[in-house]
């Protein structure tokens, strides 16, 4: 029973979540779910129905076409992708390593969870379990696997390193905007190359980040589109300026990742 933090969304944007046991209703933390009722979607929680306790179940019609009954299948081929990010992704390396660091390491086993996920979202953070959920139906490759791996540790490492409460959408929105600052915008290549002035490919980023920051604070919160806005720009400057552990944003194709990695030490960090 948890609470969450951070979903990617299936196409190339995505979106962050949290979910608090206190805030579940209490039909739901007692597990005695009342049918009738929408489940707990102000939370995120039913994006994420195996960490409610359930196994999931494929339907066996949808199992006689073909489309399910792949669970195990799709678990193994996420841990795999998991493990081959952590030997080889320079930026998840060095996650793990700000994140040893900081006094909070990762043990695969205990901490990274391949589960099957509601379609909309490629990962979470659960603060609770102080788990990462890789969702095994969504993120299929290694690229997607890195993508959510590294921006779930952003919030562990925030969630380590800061006073972070999810439920304030003050601290929610600085973390979703650190996650896409440092992992999900500096992905996009398209905007950083080509003929764009600095200007526009400076204005261009900061777009990325607020847009990716906004619809994570949305699919996790449920709140007003403007109140998400205000949250957003409110924690901005600051939090889009916080560049921990990552120290630089990456510009695809570039040589950042690896120097990122390589200059991990000098910010004191175990990589
Ligand atoms: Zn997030």
């Amino acid at each position: 029973m948890n609470f969450f933090t951070t979903v990617h969304g299936k196409s190339a944007v995505e979106p962050p979540i949290e979910v608090t046991v206190e805030a579940l209703p209490k039909e739901q933390v007692n597990g005695n779910v009342d049918n009738n009722k929408p489940p707990s979607k102000e939370w995120g929680y039913d994006l994420y129905p195996e960490r409610r306790g359930e196994t999931y179940k494929p339907k066996w019609s949808k199992i006689l076409l073909g489309m399910e009954g792949r669970e195990n299948i799709d678990k193994v081929k996420c841990e795999r992708n998991v493990y081959w990010c952590v030997k080889n992704s320079p930026l998840v390396k060095l996650m793990m390593g700000a994140l040893r660091s900081s006094g909070c390491p990762i043990d695969l086993r205990r901490h990274i969870s391949c589960e099957v996920c509601d379609t909309t979202v490629t990962g979470g953070y659960d603060p609770v379990m102080n788990q990462i959920v890789v969702c095994q139906n969504m993120a299929r490759n290694e690229g997607m696997v890195q993508g959510v791996l590294t921006h779930e540790m952003i919030h562990m490492f925030d969630y380590c390193n800061n006073d972070l409460d999810f439920r304030n959408i003050d601290h929610l929105a600085c973390t979703e905007i650190r996650a896409a600052n440092l992992a999900h915008c500096s992905f996009l290549s398209a905007m950083m190359q080509g003929d764009a002035s600095i200007f526009d490919i400076k204005q261009a980023h900061q777009n990325c980040v607020k847009t990716k920051a906004l619809q994570s604070v949305l699919a996790v919160r449920n709140v007003t589109k403007t109140e998400a806005i205000e949250a957003v720009e409110r924690v901005f400057p600051k939090c889009y300026a916080d560049l921990e552990p990552i120290g630089r944003r990456i510009r695809r194709n570039s040589p950042d990742q690896h120097r990122a990695y390589m200059e991990g030490p000098m910010y004191g960090y175990d990589v």
